[in-house]
Protein backbone atom coordinates (compact mmCIF):
# COMPACT_ATOMS: atom_id res chain seq x y z
CA UNK A 1 0.00 0.00 0.00
CA UNK A 2 1.34 3.43 -0.71
CA UNK A 3 1.39 5.60 2.51
CA UNK A 4 1.90 9.15 2.73
CA UNK A 5 5.46 9.69 3.35
CA UNK A 6 5.09 11.06 7.13
CA UNK A 7 3.57 7.67 8.06
CA UNK A 8 6.93 6.08 8.06
CA UNK A 9 7.74 8.66 10.57
CA UNK A 10 4.94 8.12 13.32
CA UNK A 11 5.14 6.45 16.30
CA UNK A 12 3.42 4.44 18.76
CA UNK A 13 2.53 4.49 22.07
CA UNK A 14 4.23 0.92 22.88
CA UNK A 15 2.94 0.63 26.19
CA UNK A 16 -0.44 -0.51 24.16
CA UNK A 17 1.35 -3.84 22.37
CA UNK A 18 2.15 -5.09 25.64
CA UNK A 19 -1.78 -4.59 27.04
CA UNK A 20 -2.58 -6.61 23.62
CA UNK A 21 -0.05 -9.38 24.68
CA UNK A 22 -1.26 -9.82 28.04
CA UNK A 23 -5.04 -10.19 26.65
CA UNK A 24 -3.92 -12.77 24.29
CA UNK A 25 -2.01 -14.50 27.08
CA UNK A 26 -4.56 -14.30 29.73
CA UNK A 27 -7.08 -14.74 27.09
CA UNK A 28 -4.44 -18.48 26.70
CA UNK A 29 -4.95 -19.33 30.09
CA UNK A 30 -1.93 -18.23 31.49
CA UNK A 31 -1.84 -16.25 34.83
CA UNK A 32 -0.17 -12.71 34.12
CA UNK A 33 0.07 -10.29 36.63
CA UNK A 34 0.50 -6.39 34.65
CA UNK A 35 2.50 -3.41 35.62
CA UNK A 36 2.31 -2.39 32.45
CA UNK A 37 0.20 0.44 30.65
CA UNK A 38 -0.33 3.52 33.00
CA UNK A 39 -4.16 3.21 33.63
CA UNK A 40 -6.24 3.46 37.03
CA UNK A 41 -7.20 0.57 38.33
CA UNK A 42 -10.12 2.56 40.56
CA UNK A 43 -13.32 2.72 38.89
CA UNK A 44 -14.35 6.25 37.90
CA UNK A 45 -16.20 7.64 41.09
CA UNK A 46 -20.13 7.53 41.18
CA UNK A 47 -20.50 11.01 41.23
CA UNK A 48 -19.13 11.62 38.06
CA UNK A 49 -20.77 9.04 36.50
CA UNK A 50 -24.27 10.11 38.04
CA UNK A 51 -23.70 13.22 36.41
CA UNK A 52 -23.07 12.28 32.93
CA UNK A 53 -25.84 9.74 32.69
CA UNK A 54 -28.25 12.42 34.24
CA UNK A 55 -27.12 15.04 31.27
CA UNK A 56 -28.00 11.81 28.71
CA UNK A 57 -31.60 11.57 30.57
CA UNK A 58 -31.85 15.43 29.79
CA UNK A 59 -31.03 14.29 26.42
CA UNK A 60 -27.19 16.61 26.31
CA UNK A 61 -26.87 14.58 22.90
CA UNK A 62 -25.97 16.98 20.39
CA UNK A 63 -23.20 18.92 19.04
CA UNK A 64 -21.04 21.35 21.11
CA UNK A 65 -19.23 23.88 20.09
CA UNK A 66 -15.35 22.27 18.98
CA UNK A 67 -13.67 24.16 22.18
CA UNK A 68 -15.83 22.11 24.27
CA UNK A 69 -19.40 23.63 26.33
CA UNK A 70 -19.10 27.03 28.09
CA UNK A 71 -19.84 25.64 31.59
CA UNK A 72 -17.03 23.01 31.58
CA UNK A 73 -14.58 25.26 30.11
CA UNK A 74 -16.02 27.71 33.22
CA UNK A 75 -15.02 25.01 35.88
CA UNK A 76 -12.01 24.33 34.34
CA UNK A 77 -10.54 27.98 34.49
CA UNK A 78 -11.31 27.97 37.78
CA UNK A 79 -10.13 24.97 39.22
CA UNK A 80 -7.47 24.69 37.24
CA UNK A 81 -6.29 28.63 38.29
CA UNK A 82 -6.96 27.74 41.56
CA UNK A 83 -4.32 24.93 41.61
CA UNK A 84 -1.81 26.76 40.02
CA UNK A 85 -2.14 29.89 41.37
CA UNK A 86 -3.08 31.92 38.09
CA UNK A 87 -6.19 33.07 36.28
CA UNK A 88 -7.47 31.43 33.62
CA UNK A 89 -10.32 32.86 31.18
CA UNK A 90 -12.74 30.27 29.76
CA UNK A 91 -12.04 31.42 26.39
CA UNK A 92 -8.06 30.42 26.65
CA UNK A 93 -9.31 26.35 27.31
CA UNK A 94 -10.17 24.05 24.80
CA UNK A 95 -11.60 20.24 25.71
CA UNK A 96 -10.39 17.56 23.63
CA UNK A 97 -10.58 13.83 23.71
CA UNK A 98 -7.70 13.22 25.73
CA UNK A 99 -4.36 14.84 26.87
CA UNK A 100 -3.04 13.13 23.99
CA UNK A 101 -5.52 15.00 21.82
CA UNK A 102 -4.29 18.03 22.54
CA UNK A 103 -0.35 17.20 22.43
CA UNK A 104 -1.45 16.14 18.09
CA UNK A 105 -3.30 19.45 18.02
CA UNK A 106 -0.62 21.83 19.88
CA UNK A 107 1.99 20.47 17.39
CA UNK A 108 -0.24 20.19 13.97
CA UNK A 109 -0.60 23.75 14.72
CA UNK A 110 2.28 25.40 15.57
CA UNK A 111 5.24 23.43 14.31
CA UNK A 112 6.90 23.47 10.75
CA UNK A 113 9.06 21.49 9.08
CA UNK A 114 12.27 21.69 9.93
CA UNK A 115 11.32 23.21 13.25
CA UNK A 116 13.07 21.64 16.37
CA UNK A 117 11.12 20.16 19.02
CA UNK A 118 12.59 18.92 22.61
CA UNK A 119 11.39 16.17 24.83
CA UNK A 120 12.12 14.53 27.30
CA UNK A 121 14.19 11.03 27.31
CA UNK A 122 12.78 8.87 28.57
CA UNK A 123 9.79 9.88 28.26
CA UNK A 124 6.20 9.65 26.71
CA UNK A 125 6.59 8.45 23.60
CA UNK A 126 4.00 10.60 21.79
CA UNK A 127 5.99 13.76 22.00
CA UNK A 128 8.90 12.12 19.66
CA UNK A 129 6.02 10.30 17.55
CA UNK A 130 4.16 13.48 16.70
CA UNK A 131 7.08 16.18 16.38
CA UNK A 132 8.56 14.06 13.55
CA UNK A 133 4.98 13.21 12.09
CA UNK A 134 4.83 16.91 11.59
CA UNK A 135 8.08 16.94 9.98
CA UNK A 136 10.01 18.33 12.87
CA UNK A 137 13.44 17.61 13.90
CA UNK A 138 12.94 15.72 17.47
CA UNK A 139 15.88 16.54 19.70
CA UNK A 140 15.99 14.63 22.80
CA UNK A 141 16.79 16.38 26.69
CA UNK A 142 18.21 12.91 28.16
CA UNK A 143 16.99 12.17 32.36
CA UNK A 144 19.76 11.03 34.63
CA UNK A 145 19.21 9.13 37.66
CA UNK A 146 22.13 10.76 38.96
CA UNK A 147 20.22 14.11 38.79
CA UNK A 148 16.78 12.10 40.54
CA UNK A 149 15.71 11.43 36.98
CA UNK A 150 15.30 15.82 35.56
CA UNK A 151 18.30 17.12 33.19
CA UNK A 152 21.37 18.60 33.41
CA UNK A 153 21.14 22.33 32.16
CA UNK A 154 24.14 22.16 30.19
CA UNK A 155 22.39 19.36 28.16
CA UNK A 156 19.92 21.50 27.52
CA UNK A 157 21.95 24.58 26.57
CA UNK A 158 23.65 22.25 24.13
CA UNK A 159 20.32 21.58 22.33
CA UNK A 160 18.28 24.96 22.38
CA UNK A 161 18.96 26.99 19.75
CA UNK A 162 17.12 29.65 17.60
CA UNK A 163 15.51 26.65 15.29
CA UNK A 164 13.92 25.26 18.88
CA UNK A 165 10.23 26.27 18.04
CA UNK A 166 8.89 24.11 21.40
CA UNK A 167 10.40 22.59 24.26
CA UNK A 168 7.99 19.46 26.05
CA UNK A 169 8.31 18.98 29.43
CA UNK A 170 6.21 16.61 31.67
CA UNK A 171 6.64 17.03 35.46
CA UNK A 172 5.08 15.09 37.30
CA UNK A 173 6.88 12.44 34.98
CA UNK A 174 5.91 9.45 32.60
CA UNK A 175 7.93 7.29 32.92
CA UNK A 176 10.58 7.80 35.68
CA UNK A 177 7.84 10.01 38.17
CA UNK A 178 10.67 12.63 38.60
CA UNK A 179 9.11 16.30 39.56
CA UNK A 180 10.79 19.16 37.92
CA UNK A 181 12.19 21.96 40.62
CA UNK A 182 11.57 25.50 40.53
CA UNK A 183 15.32 25.91 39.43
CA UNK A 184 14.95 23.49 36.83
CA UNK A 185 11.82 25.40 35.71
CA UNK A 186 13.78 28.89 35.98
CA UNK A 187 16.35 27.25 33.99
CA UNK A 188 13.89 26.47 31.16
CA UNK A 189 12.14 29.00 31.42
CA UNK A 190 14.98 31.84 30.94
CA UNK A 191 16.28 29.55 27.37
CA UNK A 192 12.57 29.59 26.75
CA UNK A 193 12.39 34.02 26.64
CA UNK A 194 15.91 34.02 25.44
CA UNK A 195 15.22 31.75 22.26
CA UNK A 196 11.45 32.62 21.79
CA UNK A 197 10.16 29.14 22.14
CA UNK A 198 6.83 27.65 22.64
CA UNK A 199 6.99 25.33 26.16
CA UNK A 200 3.86 22.61 26.26
CA UNK A 201 4.03 21.37 29.45
CA UNK A 202 2.50 18.08 30.23
CA UNK A 203 0.60 18.45 33.56
CA UNK A 204 -1.99 15.45 33.64
CA UNK A 205 0.03 13.73 36.59
CA UNK A 206 -0.12 17.43 38.44
CA UNK A 207 -2.44 15.98 40.92
CA UNK A 208 -0.32 12.49 41.95
CA UNK A 209 2.40 14.46 43.77
CA UNK A 210 3.58 13.08 47.30
CA UNK A 211 5.27 16.08 48.57
CA UNK A 212 5.34 19.42 48.39
CA UNK A 213 2.99 21.93 46.02
CA UNK A 214 2.87 21.59 42.39
CA UNK A 215 4.18 24.70 40.42
CA UNK A 216 3.74 24.91 36.59
CA UNK A 217 5.91 26.79 34.37
CA UNK A 218 3.51 29.04 33.30
CA UNK A 219 3.29 30.67 36.59
CA UNK A 220 6.81 32.13 36.00
CA UNK A 221 6.89 35.84 35.10
CA UNK A 222 6.40 36.26 31.14
CA UNK A 223 5.98 32.17 30.85
CA UNK A 224 2.02 32.54 30.37
CA UNK A 225 2.11 33.85 26.87
CA UNK A 226 4.38 31.43 25.59
CA UNK A 227 3.00 27.89 27.55
CA UNK A 228 0.43 25.80 26.39
CA UNK A 229 -0.26 23.65 29.81
CA UNK A 230 -1.97 20.04 29.12
CA UNK A 231 -3.90 17.89 31.38
CA UNK A 232 -6.97 15.95 31.48
CA UNK A 233 -9.53 13.53 33.33
CA UNK A 234 -7.72 10.13 32.45
CA UNK A 235 -5.54 9.52 35.44
CA UNK A 236 -6.77 12.34 38.26
CA UNK A 237 -10.46 10.94 38.44
CA UNK A 238 -9.43 7.17 36.73
CA UNK A 239 -11.52 8.05 33.64
CA UNK A 240 -9.28 6.88 30.89
CA UNK A 241 -11.71 5.33 28.58
CA UNK A 242 -13.93 8.99 28.49
CA UNK A 243 -11.32 10.48 26.50
CA UNK A 244 -11.29 13.94 28.31
CA UNK A 245 -8.58 16.22 28.26
CA UNK A 246 -7.76 19.80 27.85
CA UNK A 247 -5.26 22.48 27.22
CA UNK A 248 -4.99 25.92 28.33
CA UNK A 249 -3.26 28.74 26.35
CA UNK A 250 -3.49 31.75 24.97
CA UNK A 251 -6.62 32.74 23.58
CA UNK A 252 -5.17 33.48 19.82
CA UNK A 253 -3.54 30.28 20.03
CA UNK A 254 -6.89 28.43 21.05
CA UNK A 255 -8.87 29.66 18.26
CA UNK A 256 -6.34 27.49 15.66
CA UNK A 257 -6.51 24.52 17.90
CA UNK A 258 -10.45 24.46 18.39
CA UNK A 259 -10.49 24.81 14.16
CA UNK A 260 -8.00 21.51 13.44
CA UNK A 261 -10.71 19.99 16.29
CA UNK A 262 -13.18 21.39 14.05
CA UNK A 263 -12.09 19.85 11.37
CA UNK A 264 -10.94 16.54 13.54
CA UNK A 265 -13.99 15.86 16.11
CA UNK A 266 -16.32 18.20 15.88
CA UNK A 267 -16.36 18.45 19.72
CA UNK A 268 -16.38 16.18 22.47
CA UNK A 269 -18.76 13.64 23.40
CA UNK A 270 -21.35 15.99 25.01
CA UNK A 271 -22.77 14.01 27.56
CA UNK A 272 -19.27 13.01 29.01
CA UNK A 273 -18.23 16.61 29.12
CA UNK A 274 -21.21 17.27 31.94
CA UNK A 275 -19.53 14.48 34.29
CA UNK A 276 -16.40 16.06 33.82
CA UNK A 277 -17.63 19.22 35.07
CA UNK A 278 -18.52 17.46 38.50
CA UNK A 279 -15.28 15.13 37.82
CA UNK A 280 -13.51 18.89 38.43
CA UNK A 281 -15.86 20.85 40.47
CA UNK A 282 -17.97 18.28 42.10
CA UNK A 283 -17.14 16.11 45.69
CA UNK A 284 -13.54 15.38 45.69
CA UNK A 285 -13.06 12.71 48.14
CA UNK A 286 -13.14 9.54 46.22
CA UNK A 287 -10.06 11.80 44.30
CA UNK A 288 -8.45 12.24 47.71
CA UNK A 289 -8.88 8.72 48.65
CA UNK A 290 -7.18 7.63 45.34
CA UNK A 291 -3.96 9.97 46.46
CA UNK A 292 -3.78 8.00 49.50
CA UNK A 293 -3.79 5.17 47.91
CA UNK A 294 -0.93 5.59 45.35
CA UNK A 295 1.48 6.82 47.94
CA UNK A 296 0.66 3.49 49.77
CA UNK A 297 1.28 1.55 46.84
CA UNK A 298 4.38 3.77 46.09
CA UNK A 299 5.79 2.94 49.20
CA UNK A 300 5.22 -0.78 49.25
CA UNK A 301 6.38 -1.19 45.32
CA UNK A 302 9.76 0.50 46.07
CA UNK A 303 10.41 -1.31 49.20
CA UNK A 304 9.78 -4.34 47.58
CA UNK A 305 11.63 -3.62 44.07
CA UNK A 306 14.81 -2.47 46.46
CA UNK A 307 14.84 -5.89 48.07
CA UNK A 308 15.21 -7.86 44.47
CA UNK A 309 19.04 -8.48 44.23
CA UNK A 310 20.55 -6.45 41.15
CA UNK A 311 17.72 -3.72 41.53
CA UNK A 312 17.42 -0.49 43.04
CA UNK A 313 14.66 2.11 43.02
CA UNK A 314 14.42 5.93 43.78
CA UNK A 315 11.54 6.66 45.46
CA UNK A 316 9.01 8.41 42.82
CA UNK A 317 7.84 12.07 43.68
CA UNK A 318 4.90 11.80 41.72
CA UNK A 319 2.82 9.96 39.09
CA UNK A 320 2.51 5.87 39.38
CA UNK A 321 5.53 4.95 37.92
CA UNK A 322 8.32 3.45 39.81
CA UNK A 323 11.64 2.89 37.38
CA UNK A 324 13.88 0.32 38.99
CA UNK A 325 17.80 0.21 37.74
CA UNK A 326 18.25 -3.42 37.19
CA UNK A 327 21.80 -2.84 35.16
CA UNK A 328 22.58 -5.57 38.08
CA UNK A 329 20.17 -8.06 37.49
CA UNK A 330 21.02 -7.78 33.79
CA UNK A 331 24.39 -8.80 34.22
CA UNK A 332 23.95 -11.30 37.22
CA UNK A 333 21.53 -13.23 34.87
CA UNK A 334 23.40 -12.71 31.28
CA UNK A 335 20.59 -10.72 30.11
CA UNK A 336 22.14 -7.48 26.98
CA UNK A 337 19.46 -5.39 28.32
CA UNK A 338 16.15 -4.64 29.84
CA UNK A 339 14.05 -5.57 27.19
CA UNK A 340 15.47 -9.48 27.57
CA UNK A 341 15.27 -9.05 31.50
CA UNK A 342 11.11 -8.03 30.63
CA UNK A 343 10.58 -11.16 27.88
CA UNK A 344 12.48 -13.49 31.02
CA UNK A 345 10.24 -12.02 33.80
CA UNK A 346 7.00 -12.06 31.35
CA UNK A 347 8.18 -15.69 30.39
CA UNK A 348 9.20 -17.07 33.65
CA UNK A 349 6.96 -15.12 36.45
CA UNK A 350 4.02 -14.15 34.11
CA UNK A 351 4.43 -10.67 34.98
CA UNK A 352 4.85 -7.62 32.66
CA UNK A 353 6.82 -4.69 33.50
CA UNK A 354 7.89 -2.90 30.45
CA UNK A 355 11.84 -2.28 29.54
CA UNK A 356 13.11 1.80 29.37
CA UNK A 357 13.16 1.52 25.48
CA UNK A 358 9.51 1.76 25.54
CA UNK A 359 10.20 5.47 26.38
CA UNK A 360 12.63 6.52 24.11
CA UNK A 361 15.99 5.15 22.44
CA UNK A 362 18.84 5.19 25.08
CA UNK A 363 20.61 8.49 24.76
CA UNK A 364 24.28 8.73 24.52
CA UNK A 365 26.62 7.93 27.40
CA UNK A 366 23.20 6.15 28.96
CA UNK A 367 24.59 2.98 30.43
CA UNK A 368 22.47 1.52 32.76
CA UNK A 369 19.43 -0.22 32.43
CA UNK A 370 15.86 0.24 33.81
CA UNK A 371 12.21 -1.23 33.50
CA UNK A 372 9.11 1.03 34.33
CA UNK A 373 6.14 -0.57 36.72
CA UNK A 374 2.81 1.10 36.93
CA UNK A 375 1.69 0.72 40.11
CA UNK A 376 -2.14 1.09 39.30
CA UNK A 377 -2.95 -2.08 40.83
CA UNK A 378 -4.26 -3.57 44.57
CA UNK A 379 -1.05 -3.77 46.99
CA UNK A 380 -2.05 -7.54 47.27
CA UNK A 381 -1.30 -7.72 43.58
CA UNK A 382 1.53 -5.69 44.23
CA UNK A 383 3.17 -7.98 46.91
CA UNK A 384 2.12 -11.05 44.25
CA UNK A 385 3.87 -9.51 41.45
CA UNK A 386 7.24 -8.70 43.40
CA UNK A 387 7.26 -12.01 45.16
CA UNK A 388 7.46 -13.38 41.36
CA UNK A 389 9.68 -11.41 40.07
CA UNK A 390 12.16 -11.87 43.35
CA UNK A 391 11.67 -15.71 42.67
CA UNK A 392 12.98 -15.71 39.07
CA UNK A 393 15.42 -13.30 39.54
CA UNK A 394 17.37 -14.65 42.98
CA UNK A 395 16.72 -18.60 41.82
CA UNK A 396 17.48 -18.95 37.92
N1 LIG B 1 0.56 12.42 28.83
C1 LIG B 1 1.21 11.48 29.55
C2 LIG B 1 2.53 11.83 30.14
C3 LIG B 1 0.66 10.22 29.73
O1 LIG B 1 1.32 9.31 30.45
C4 LIG B 1 -0.58 9.92 29.13
C5 LIG B 1 -1.17 8.58 29.23
O2 LIG B 1 -0.54 7.62 29.58
C6 LIG B 1 -1.22 10.93 28.39
C7 LIG B 1 -0.62 12.17 28.25
C8 LIG B 1 -2.53 10.69 27.68
O3 LIG B 1 -3.61 10.99 28.48
P1 LIG B 1 -5.12 10.93 27.91
O4 LIG B 1 -5.67 9.60 28.36
O5 LIG B 1 -5.81 12.08 28.56
O6 LIG B 1 -5.06 11.05 26.44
Amino acid sequence: MQLANRMSRLGTETAFEMSALVGKLRREGKDIITFGIGEPDFDTPKNIKDACIKALNENQTHYTTSNGILPLRQAIAKAAGEFRKMEFDPEEVIVSSGAKHILYDVVTVLVNEGDEVIYPNPGYPIYESVANFVGAKSVALPLWENKDFSFDVNDLRKIVNKKTKMIILNSPQNPTGSVLSLKDLEDIAELARKYNCWIMTDEIYSRILYDGKFISIASLPGMKERTIIVDGFSKTFAMTGWRLGYGIMPKELAVYISKLENNTNSCVNTFAQYGAIEAISGDQTAMDKMQVEYRKRRDLIVKLLNDIKGFSCKSPKGAFYAFPNVTGACKNLGFKDAKELQGYILDKAGVAVLARTYFGPKNEGETEEYVRLSYVTSTDTIEKGLARIKKVIENR
